[in-house]
């Protein structure tokens, strides 16, 4: 498939017959990675996932309780591609509002993985990672909570980068949980991701959490050459699998041979992150989804009164995995344990920034894991703590609100699939993130 970069130098005509393929090679495919064909404005067309509102097309965040809703506004990101030579093109799967690492959990069914049709492409924004990987989209966007950009990319063989807290608008993006989302690019290479990335980022009003913190192109200033400090958490790696263990150790080796100074750390509080992001995430997603009552938004029960009509909307209208969550959430809330719980939930998720900005004072770059192990056979995940559990080693992130991309550095040799590794950066310092990944880019040379 063309790159972004590529497909920005395109005229009009050339650009019309690129998105008649896309879309005759999308509709053929076997992944159902797209769930809709719809277009808006002129440009590049880039997918975009089932939670970002673009005018006129249903924005469902792959839920039934969604059926019926069409979106009355552009997301402040899709204003910012259209003035910036694209177009929004085609709905992405998803995992139900989000919440989810396999994509397992749509109400349109279950993506698959390009490298193995029977493996989850990773979640939630598992249909933006398929299509690209597989060929059938330039670029993409998604959103990541706790790691839905940058675990799907790493399973799919893509580049995910999840930006500096407040970077990117969430006006218009259906709130999962609202302190830790944000909007990002997903792309066949750490050049694209730029690109995308400096076209939708950008302070709007419209947006409370939005920073007011300087844009300055990454794009144009990408620079592969210079040398960074970059720390390896040496305790952090050991509850990752063999095969990513090694592609790790390998990339620690390709860094150092591209003159990059590697310094060796420990984190104390990463035994806690799993615990306070599931607390902070339901709590705040139960909030945001109880205006989901069939009332104001899509699809609407029978009911002989109000509460009853409630009750049938949610109970018809939420997926298992949502209604958990509903459930978690307001039990961390409720009177009698806000303080054990969300509370406390709070105060360590200060710890944990905490940790991370003692490391920074040090070091430009972590180097991490994504996830702990390569994506894995679609269903084989029965306990919904097997898959929160899967998230470890993404979800601090945005408990800290870190910039962090994830790229390809290899395969597992037994399986085949691809691993992914993560930058980590400081807030606003995403040019050096993406400087460190393009680098690494260049030096380990990996082939999807
Ligand atoms: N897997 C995580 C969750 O289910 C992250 C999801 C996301 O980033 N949207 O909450």
């Amino acid at each position: 498939m063309i790159t972004l970069k590529e497909a920005l130098t395109k005229s009009k005509e050339e650009l019309a017959e690129i998105k008649t393929e896309i879309e005759k090679l999308a509709r053929e495919s076997e992944l159902n990675a797209y769930i809709g064909f719809e277009s808006s404005g002129e440009g590049v067309p880039i997918l975009i996932k089932d939670n970002i509102q673009v005018t006129d097309w249903p924005v469902t965040s792959g839920s039934k309780i969604l059926q019926g809703y069409i979106a009355p506004y552009d997301a402040t990101a899709i204003t910012n591609l259209k003035k910036n030579g694209m177009m929004a093109f085609g709905r992405a799967n998803m995992d139900e509002f989000a919440m989810g690492s396999t994509t397992e959990s749509s109400y349109y069914g279950i993506t698959k993985n390009p490298h193995d049709l029977n493996r989850v492409p990773g979640g939630s924004s598992g249909g933006s990672a398929a299509a690209v990987a597989g060929g059938i989209a330039i670029a993409a966007l998604g959103s990541d909570t706790g790691g839905s950009i940058r675990q799907p990319a790493a399973y799919c063989g893509c580049v995910g980068f999840k930006p500096t807290y407040g970077m990117v608008s969430r006006y218009g993006l259906a709130a999962y949980a609202s302190s830790l989302d944000q909007i990002g690019p997903i792309t066949q290479n750490v050049e694209d991701a730029a690109i995308l990335y400096d076209a939708i980022s950008g302070h709007d009003p419209k947006d409370s959490t939005s920073a007011e913190h300087e844009r300055v192109s990454i794009a144009a200033n990408l620079d592969g050459n210079r040398k960074l400090r970059i720390a390896v958490i040496d305790n952090y790696i050991e509850a990752a699998s063999e095969a990513i263990q090694k592609a790790y150790a390998e990339t620690v080796k390709a860094l150092e041979s591209a003159g990059h100074t590697i310094v060796h750390k420990n984190m104390q509080n990463t035994k806690y992150d799993i615990a306070t992001y599931y607390i902070v995430a339901t709590a705040e997603a139960a909030t945001n989804l109880a205006r989901f009552d069939g009332v104001r938004y899509g699809r609407r029960a029978e009911g002989s009164n109000l509460s009853e009509l409630y009750y049938n909307t949610r109970s018809e209208g939420f997926g298992e995995e949502v209604k958990r969550r509903i459930l978690l959430g307001n039990f961390v809330l409720s009177s009698g344990y806000y303080d054990a719980y969300y509370l406390k939930a709070q105060k360590v998720r200060h710890l944990i920034r905490d940790e991370f900005g003692a490391i920074f004072d040090d070091v430009d770059l972590i180097l991490s894991p994504v996830a702990p192990s390569v994506a894995p056979i679609i269903g084989s995940i029965h306990d919904p703590l097997d898959m929160y559990k899967s998230d470890m080693y993404t979800i601090a992130i945005n408990l800290a609100g870190l910039p962090a991309l994830s790229l390809p550095v290899g395969k597992d040799e037994e399986t085949g699939m691809p691993i992914g590794l993560q930058l980590i950066g400081r807030a606003f310092d995403e040019q050096k993130v993406f400087d460190g990944a393009y680098s690494l880019e260049q030096t380990i040379n990996y082939k999807n």
